[in-house]
């Protein structure tokens, strides 16, 4: 029987999962409270289920999609490492799990002092004065630095500061954060020998901008998977045109306990609690994006501030300068958990070990993949770097997504393809430190074996994947006009 006769519209009127207890407040009194206008006319056409059937269905789903918990998911900068179920543990207990974010401080001690001491540790990896954790992911935190910044140059006098500086190999929510928070965006280049930034390049924009400046953001090691040695510098050309540096925390995997941004000359930091502290942020979120900020920023970080007297912990309103509240109340707390527990779970020494690990994994896999493969910058690379698919697509015509599709069929995520930009048929790899060196052996063989079949059989290749529940997506088909949901009657198309 195929998988298609066994698909029907689930339900039947009348099918319950569970028995809610009847409801205690009179129907005329809620009906006087909602406008008429917001009112159903109709009840809505919801499935009415058993619980077997809501267990099945998900179930069903769950094992149609991937995540890092089936297999190997190099997706470079996102930092898919595996999310160890402690976490969830500690973010499953009751006096977390069940917190109300506008709940007297005096009864919720614990999660206070859960923030309290996360905002300490994390200013402490970075090197900065304080840290709000209420943005709700990287690019959120993006804005909200952003935001600091220009109500700090304001507060300066200095409110015709209206350039962003971003290196032409950036993720792209620095632009779209820079346009957000109503900044122009000029782009530096990348040094084609070292991966870093153009110094040369850098002067010259300076010269024509200096004064409208207003920052630079940089992700360091960058998306190329390598750290600017010339940071310092940098860091002094900038700070010398009235400018803040920005530090985009994404690719903070490669450095905790080595490096610290705040050592780097950076004033601003994002965090992706998400990728750098394991906590599960496939398929869009949830996430965590602290900010945090050198001294002469805190006056204007958003409110309110975990605080400790001698009765205990409590929220310290903003002062005057403040930006104001970028989400509400105490973030995305579950999120802050997982950072929390995972932080404390490896200490100091351990984070620091895992930073290596990361860099260790990813530099064996560059070496390793490097005869089948072109590698963008033959360096030794932090916890990611980018293999390219020039010589395959010269050769044979196989390109990065051929590759990236057909790796699936080997029950392995792909790499992320296609950037950073400025490196043609790009296949970013990071491995994170939490594969197992028969892992990486197993993704070389596999990337062996394409090349392989890129030489031999390229059609192969190219119509990949031949063994996934759906095949090639039209993508911008599926960006624009997402089709969400299957309806009785609808062909099944793959
Ligand atoms: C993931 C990422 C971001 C954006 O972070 P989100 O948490 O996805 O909003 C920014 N910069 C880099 C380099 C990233 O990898």
């Amino acid at each position: 029987m195929s998988v298609e006769s066994l698909i029907f519209e689930k339900g039947t009127p009348g099918r319950r999962a569970a028995t809610m207890p009847s409801m205690d407040v009179p129907t005329e009194s809620l009906e006087s409270l909602i406008p008429a206008s917001l009112l159903r006319k109709e009840p809505a056409p919801l499935p009415e289920v058993s619980e077997i059937e809501v267990v099945r269905h998900y179930t069903h789903l769950s094992q149609r999609n991937f995540g890092v918990d089936t297999g190997f998911y190099p997706l470079g900068s996102c930092t898919m490492k595996y999310n160890p179920k402690v976490n969830e543990d500690m973010a499953a207990l009751p006096g977390f799990a069940h917190v109300h974010p506008l709940q007297p401080a005096r009864t919720v001690q614990g999660a206070i002092q859960l923030i309290y001491e996360l905002e300490r540790y994390l200013a402490e990896i970075s090197s900065m004065a304080r840290v709000t954790l209420q943005p709700s992911a990287g690019a959120h935190g993006e804005l909200t630095g952003l935001m600091l910044i220009k109500a700090y140059h304001q507060h300066q006098g200095q409110g015709e500061r209206n350039i962003v500086l971003i290196p032409d190999n950036a993720h792209g929510t620095n632009p779209a954060s820079s346009t957000l928070a109503d900044y122009k965006v000029v782009e530096i280049k990348t040094d084609s020998q070292t991966g870093g930034i153009n110094i040369e390049g850098l002067k010259a924009v300076l010269e024509a901008h200096g004064d409208h400046v207003a920052a630079i953001m940089l992700t360091n090691p960058n998306t190329l998977g390598l750290f600017d040695a010339r940071i310092a510098e940098i860091g002094r050309m900038i700070h010398a045109v009235g400018g803040q540096l920005y530090y985009d925390g994404a690719n903070a995997n490669a450095v905790m306990g080595i490096t610290r941004p705040g050592d780097m000359g950076f004033d601003v930091v994002h965090f992706n609690l998400h990728k750098t502290c394991s906590t599960p942020h496939g398929g869009g979120g949830p996430g965590a994006g602290p900010i945090g900020v050198k001294e002469h920023l805190v006056p204007f970080l958003p409110g309110p501030l975990p605080a400790k007297n001698a009765q205990g912990y409590y929220w310290e309103d903003a002062g005057p300068l403040s930006i104001g509240k970028v989400r509400a109340n105490l973030g995305n707390f579950g999120v802050l958990v997982r950072a929390y527990t995972y932080i404390r779970f490896n200490g100091p020494d351990g984070l620091r070990h895992v930073s290596e690990s990361a860099i260790l994994n990813a530099n064996y896999l560059r070496h390793e993949l490097a005869e089948d493969y072109e590698i963008a910058y033959p360096l030794i690379c932090q916890h990611e770097f980018v293999a390219t698919a020039r010589k395959q697509k010269e050769e044979s015509g196989v390109t990065a997504t051929d590759i990236a599709k057909r790796l699936l069929d080997f029950g392995m995520y792909a790499p992320t393809v296609y950037f950073p930009l400025i490196v043609p048929e790009a296949m970013m790899i990071e491995p994170t430190e939490t594969e197992t060196r028969e892992s990486l052996d197993q993704f070389v063989s596999v990337m062996h074996q394409i090349a392989e079949e890129a030489r031999t059989n390229p059609e192969l290749v190219k119509t990949a994947p031949h063994t996934t529940v759906v095949g090639r997506l039209d993508q911008a088909l599926a960006a624009r006009k997402p089709n969400l949901r299957w309806q009785i009657g609808q062909e099944i198309t793959h």
